[in-house]
């Protein structure tokens, strides 16, 4: 007897939570949710579609791990605390064993974050999961991209690019989805740095996360701020999972690869020890790469001179 749709909601994603601010979750025709006082509500939503976002054959846990981690990172990016998360599920067939991983793979990042699935939608169709993450922050202290000035020190948290090898390592059949490699296991579950967000209220004066990759990325920061980007090329951070690759791969996979999940802001220089000790404290790596000055546009620099580096993100509609 193959499941329907609403042996599906019930079974696998009807999970209780904790948080009070659920007055009514899964099961009526909407959600019941209390904001908190005070705050702005931050909503953000992503789409993944199988053979776009994710390649075919990816384990199902870390689908609902991605799907839940993108939009994260989004909050993350805007200093928020997450609370309530919406899914919109597109699939051919109800296969039980593939729910349970899928479910196991969004709740389980969801309770590390206190996050509560209260509500969203089932239905047949191809592989695409849609998720819309709640969270809040205080109005004045969100992390906009908007806020650099020329001066500004330009961060980046851990060690970008990682994900980025672990993808290209499926695509070419150097690695499976199964394998144990360090790049692999990080692109399947990187973690959003939701900590770090935090931390970064009432410091950064800019934020977003890459998901792009570093050198795209930082150029959107730049221009919604209306100044430009100096960045030298030997202050990247390369990850010792990278060890492997020659420099200058190590150096694409940095300035081109997403996925990974950190955090790119901007800071005024005398804050930037104590931003390095609280994210220290919280398990997390910052490299300074540069500083924000007048103009526009990211200048990269290599021992002091001028480097052209062709390449801005992914664009779903650029050919
Ligand atoms: P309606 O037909 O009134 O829109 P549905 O039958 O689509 O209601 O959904 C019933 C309940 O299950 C609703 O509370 C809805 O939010 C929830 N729901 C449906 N699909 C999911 C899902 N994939 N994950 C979480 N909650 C879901
Ligand atoms: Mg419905």
């Amino acid at each position: 007897m193959p499941l329907g749709e609403f042996d599906v909601i019930a079974r696998y994603f009807s999970r209780s939570s904790t948080r009070g601010d659920v007055l009514l979750g899964v099961g009526d025709d909407a959600a019941l949710l209390m904001p908190a006082p005070g705050h702005a509500l931050v909503a953000a939503t992503d789409t993944l579609v199988e053979g776009r976002h994710f390649l075919p054959g990816t384990p199902a846990d870390a689908i609902g791990h991605q799907a839940l981690a993108v939009n994260l990172s989004d909050l993350a990016a805007m200093g928020a605390e997450p609370a309530w998360a919406l899914l919109s599920l597109s699939m051919p067939h109800a296969d039980e064993s593939w729910l349970a991983d899928f479910a196991d793979g969004l709740y389980g990042l969801a309770e590390r974050h206190g996050v509560a699935l209260v509500g969203g939608d089932t239905v047949s169709g191809p592989l695409v999961v849609t998720i819309e993450v709640l969270g809040f922050v205080p109005p004045n202290a969100a992390l906009r991209r908007s806020g650099a000035r020329a001066g500004d020190l330009i961060i980046v948290s851990g060690a970008p690019g990682v994900a980025a090898a672990g993808l290209e390592e499926l695509q070419s059949g150097r690695a499976t989805f199964e394998s144990k490699d360090a790049r692999v296991r990080r692109f399947l579950r990187a973690e959003p740095r939701l900590a770090l967000g935090r931390a970064l209220r009432g410091f950064a004066t800019a934020a977003m996360d890459v998901s792009d990759g570093l050198l795209g990325d930082l150029d959107k920061l730049a221009r919604s701020s209306g100044v430009g980007a100096c960045i030298d090329l030997e202050r990247l951070p390369l990850a010792p999972e990278l060890e492997a690759y020659p420099l200058t791969e190590q150096e694409r996979l940095v300035l081109h690869g997403g996925d990974d999940y950190e955090l790119l802001f901007t800071l005024p220089a005398d804050h930037f020890g104590y931003i390095e000790h609280l994210a220290k404290a919280g398990g997390c790596s910052l490299r300074c790469l540069g500083s924000m000055v007048r103009g526009e546009g990211v200048e990269c620099r290599r021992d002091g001179a001028h480097v052209n580096i062709a390449g801005t993100g992914y664009d779903h509609f650029a050919s």
